[in-house]
């Protein structure tokens, strides 16, 4: 297993490497969040053991698990829908939140957050292609929850935003995607410019995803294998 992960990661970052260069931007720019949703505290640590930091988390009550179980200096980032009922864990302990979309639960967690004495990087989810079934707010509403968060959330530090572009979609369809994400972005960060954190990119478009600007890719199955 762990020469499988080792080859897995060779293999990722030398097309991060040469995304980087096609898109002329400097890998350090590009962080990779190893998402590990159902794997296993073994895997967890053995990729850490090879350099990775970064992990990315679904469910709160296996991100308390395995924050209990894997070492200290990992980043812990909570990429998946929140249940209000769960904000206590997530308080606890992630780093970063990828999936900040109502302001019922940003306050929920504001509160939860003060009374650990804590604070969190969160970005804003965008439902880009307006999928019905997918998480995240519309565009056209982006600025006024992050204005909304920056008003009244002050245990939460916005840094950007985060998409998950349609899958399976035509080749075109997937350019335009990554273009209206690019206008958006653009747009977000002329009135909040310290919110420069894109994340986006998974397994299946990571590469696009870099030169469409991705500060931060969420990678899985391809880098962990296979979720049991
Ligand atoms: C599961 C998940 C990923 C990783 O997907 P892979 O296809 O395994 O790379 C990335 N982002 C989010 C929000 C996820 O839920």
């Amino acid at each position: 297993m762990h020469k499988d992960l080792k080859d897995r990661l060779t293999n990722i970052s030398q097309k991060i490497q040469a995304a980087c260069l096609e898109a002329q931007r400097s890998e350090k720019d590009v962080k990779l969040i190893a998402v590990s949703k159902l794997q296993s505290i073994e895997v967890i640590k053995a990729a850490y053991s090879l350099g990775i930091n970064h992990f990315g988390e679904n469910y709160a009550q296996e991100l308390d698990k395995k924050v209990l179980a894997t070492p200290k200096d990992i980043i812990w980032h909570f990429i998946g829908p929140i249940q209000s009922n769960k904000v206590k864990l997530i308080a606890k302990h992630a780093h970063w939140i990828h999936s900040l979309e109502r302001e019922k639960v940003a306050k929920k967690l504001n509160d939860a957050l003060e009374k650990e004495r804590r604070k969190i990087q969160v970005l804003i989810q965008v439902n880009i292609d307006q999928e019905e079934s997918k998480s995240g707010i519309n565009s056209n509403n982006v600025i006024d929850f992050a204005s909304h968060i920056d008003v009244n959330c002050p245990n939460l530090i916005l840094k950007g935003l985060m998409f998950m572009p349609k899958i399976n979609q035509s080749k075109k369809d997937k350019i335009d995607s990554m273009k209206n994400i690019t206008a958006l972005q653009n747009t977000f960060v002329n009135k909040f410019p310290a919110c420069n954190v894109l994340s986006l990119g998974t397994s299946n478009d990571f590469e696009e995803s870099i030169l469409a600007g991705s500060t931060m890719i969420r990678i899985g199955e391809s880098l962990l294998g296979r979720r049991s």
